[in-house]
This record gives C-alpha cells, sequence and structure tokens, in this order.
C-alpha cells in the first residue's frame, strides 16, 4: 500500500490529524494497532483544561510555571477549537465549558493560587480570584471551609467516547483510509520517503506522523530517534447518577482532583492518581491512590461522600517530565512529525492536531511553537 502521509494511532491526535490533512485533500492513512479510542483518548477523564495544574505549580515551582506559559497558548486555542467542534463534525461532543474553580481551604492555598495566577494572566489566561462570599454564591455545593477559590471560565469538559471517533469518522468521510488492529512494528527512511511494516504488509508513505501516544518513544525509536515521553499509568473513577449539583470542573489546591458531573449525572473524579503496574505489564487500580482521591473529593464537595463509586479504571497517559510537548518536524528524520501533547493531551488534542497539520502540509503553524514545544527551542 502506498499513501502520501501515514498517522500511526488512532488517539485523538491521530485522528484529528488525519480529520485536518484530509479536509485539506491531502492522501491520509491511519493505521491503529487496537482499535480507535481504546487508549488514553477514550479513557480519559474528560476535563478540557486550560490552566497550570497546581500541583505541579507546588512541586514545580514559579520558575518552571514561567516556561511552561507560552504552552497555556496552545491550551487556550483548543479550548476556542472545542467550542466548534460539535457542529463542525456534526456529532454531540457533550462541550461544556462553564468553568474551573481551583479551592482553597487555607491562607497558603489562596497565595499559591494568587500566584499561579499572576504567570497565567501574563500569558493571557482569565483567571479570576474569588473569596469566600463569591465562591459560595457562585459554588453553594463546595465545602463551607472554602475560603476562596481561582475561577477560570474556559474550563470544562467534553465526551471522551466520542470525540476521537468523530474526528475520525469526519476524516473518513473525506477520504480517509483508517486500518484498525494493525501494529506498525518497524520504519526505515526511504530514497522517497518512508518504509513501514505492520502487521498486515507494508506501507509506503512519503511523510509518517507518529500520534502514538505514551507508545510514541517505541515509535520513534523504529528511526534511531529518543524522545523524553514516557507511559505513566493512573486511575479513575466514576460514581452512581446523583442529583445535578456540580456545573464547573472542581480542582483542590490541598492535592490532586478533578471532579465534574457529566449529563447523566455521573460524578468522574480523578486528577492524575496513579494506577498499578503488574509484573507481567498490566495495569491494576491502586486501592491508596483511590482512597487518597475519594478523600480529596469528599473533602471539596462534601455531598460525594454519599455518592457510591461504581467503578474506577485504569490508562497509561503520555508523560514528559517538563510537561512541554513534542510538535514538529524530527530533526535529521524529514518528512518525520511528532504530534504529542502530555498529560494533558486531550483538552489540547484538537489544537496539537491543527498544528500538526500545518507542519505536515509545510505551512506555517497558525499558532507560532517556539517556547512551546521542545522541537521549536
Ligand atoms: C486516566 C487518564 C485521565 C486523563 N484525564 C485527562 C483529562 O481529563 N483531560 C486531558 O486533557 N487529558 C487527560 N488525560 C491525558 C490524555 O488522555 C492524553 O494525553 C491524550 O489522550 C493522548 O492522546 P494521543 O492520541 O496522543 O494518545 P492515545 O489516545 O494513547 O493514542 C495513541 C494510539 O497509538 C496507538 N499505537 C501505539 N503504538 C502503535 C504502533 N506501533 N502502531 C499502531 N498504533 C500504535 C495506540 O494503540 C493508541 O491507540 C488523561 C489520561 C489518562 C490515562
Amino acid at each position: 500500500m502506498k499513501t502520501d502521509v501515514l498517522v500511526v494511532g488512532g488517539g485523538i491526535a491521530g485522528a484529528a490529524v488525519s480529520y485536518y490533512l484530509a479536509q485539506e485533500g491531502v492522501d491520509v492513512v491511519l493505521i491503529e494497532a487496537r482499535d480507535l479510542n481504546t487508549q488514553a483518548s477514550g479513557t480519559n477523564a474528560g476535563s478540557i483544561h486550560v490552566q497550570i495544574q497546581h500541583p505541579e505549580f507546588v512541586s514545580m515551582g514559579a520558575g518552571w510555571a514561567r516556561s511552561y506559559g507560552p504552552t497555556l497558548r496552545l491550551l487556550m486555542a483548543s479550548q476556542a477549537l472545542w467550542l466548534g467542534l460539535s457542529d463542525e463534525l456534526g456529532v454531540d461532543l457533550d462541550v461544556r465549558l462553564t468553568g474551573g474553580l481551583l479551592v482553597a481551604t487555607t491562607p497558603a492555598q489562596m497565595q499559591a493560587i494568587e500566584a499561579k495566577a499572576v504567570i497565567e494572566r501574563g500569558f493571557g489566561v482569565d483567571i479570576e480570584m474569588l473569596d469566600r462570599d463569591a465562591l459560595r454564591q457562585r459554588a453553594p455545593y463546595l465545602t463551607a471551609d472554602a475560603i476562596g477559590a481561582g475561577f477560570c471560565p474556559g474550563e470544562g469538559k467534553a465526551n471522551p467516547l466520542k470525540a476521537t471517533r468523530a474526528f475520525a469518522a469526519a476524516a473518513q468521510k473525506m477520504g480517509a483510509k483508517i486500518i484498525t488492529e494493525t501494529r506498525m512494528t518497524a520504519l526505515e527512511p526511504t530514497r522517497g520517503g518512508y518504509l513501514a511494516q505492520t502487521e498486515r504488509g507494508p506501507i509506503a508513505a512519503r511523510r509518517v506522523v507518529n500520534a502514538a501516544g505514551a507508545a510514541a518513544a517505541d515509535v520513534a525509536r523504529m528511526l534511531g530517534l529518543n524522545i523524553e515521553l514516557q507511559g505513566f499509568p493512573l486511575q479513575v473513577t466514576v460514581t452512581e447518577p446523583v442529583a445535578t449539583m456540580i456545573p464547573h470542573l472542581v480542582y483542590s489546591a490541598a492535592g490532586k482532583l478533578s471532579a465534574k458531573q457529566a449529563l447523566n449525572g455521573t460524578c468522574l473524579i480523578g486528577g492524575g492518581w496513579p494506577a498499578r503496574l503488574r509484573a507481567d505489564g498490566s495495569l491494576a487500580t491502586d486501592p491508596a491512590s483511590l482512597a487518597g482521591n475519594m478523600v480529596n473529593a469528599a473533602r471539596v464537595i462534601p455531598a460525594l461522600a454519599r455518592a457510591r463509586a461504581v467503578r474506577s479504571w485504569t490508562a497509561v497517559v503520555n508523560g514528559t517530565a517538563d510537561w512541554r510537548p513534542i510538535i514538529g518536524e524530527a530533526s535529521g528524520q524529514p518528512g518525520f512529525f511528532l504530534s504529542l501533547f502530555p498529560w494533558m493531551g486531550f483538552s489540547a488534542g484538537p489544537m496539537t492536531a491543527r498544528l500538526t497539520a500545518d507542519l505536515v502540509v509545510g505551512r506555517a503553524p497558525r499558532l507560532s511553537l517556539k517556547g512551546i514545544s521542545v522541537l521549536a527551542d
């Protein structure tokens, strides 16, 4: 088989890159080792983040936050894309951007939120500081111990079960070919581009996009490239449906938490809690993480203490140590592109893909990647 662009990976990054390329009339084949949307993109917590995550601000500090700042522009641009995606793709993706609340229960936490907000505002992110009364008015469901919060209006949620499949369906409609249950096992440069070996035979491509998520370093290694990206096992929990009470994406300044309520009433509780990796490579939920996550959730949203958790699941997130994305053409490998946004790649997926497609067709990216992608430094 021959194609102009071979996209490796059928998560949100690969499906969206295929969509944007097919929309421009580019001949695209997407190859996915399993089924579409079965890894991080279909198993994540569905938060649309714009702000710097508070636990990382606390652990890595203001200097790191300032160096990460330009990446907030990509997250904001992606949030703007999310707003129009349901109409564009013709599928209701349950996008609700009603704002994120980072809740404080101590003065020290308020100070840290304010310090983070100063940096975020410097990169154009709108963060409003709410005192106890303003918070109580806006979010009466929060603990009475809350003394204030940072409110980020653009944040919210979308449905991870729908988004990647909607991108893939729209890409297919525009002529992209999607091959599932087929792993790429080797990749080598040729005179006209690349030759991929797959479980169903070779594919010759002029250009290749590595959108393999947590396995992207393995794919890059096929060409002898080392990239600083790894997989980290995480877990998320969902409760039974409860009365509608949480319109926001809720975080805690006391520890790892993201909590939100889906349209069917269930509450999704996560925030980066680790799952266990068994010796055979399979994943298992970690009871200590479950307990820690639920305690944090119930401390901030007391009604959650009465909601029964019905299921926890695990998945591997693509992570980089400094949280910065890897987007662009690999140096020394013309025509080999990386489309990798770590940790918050669901939120950033649409814009990461849009920028990758710009680069693949040889255009300047619509948002400069300087200071954002490690490949653009
Ligand atoms: C539990 C959890 C919760 C999360 N919560 C959030 C959240 O709330 N908000 C947010 O923004 N982000 C969240 N994330 C992060 C986000 O889900 C990921 O960053 C994002 O989905 C990455 O998308 P991707 O397309 O790059 O990777 P993936 O969705 O992992 O897709 C990569 C695909 O590549 C395929 N592949 C790999 N190697 C090969 C090969 N050799 N040949 C063919 N195919 C291959 C894989 O099978 C996979 O389907 C969370 C992640 C996890 C795990």
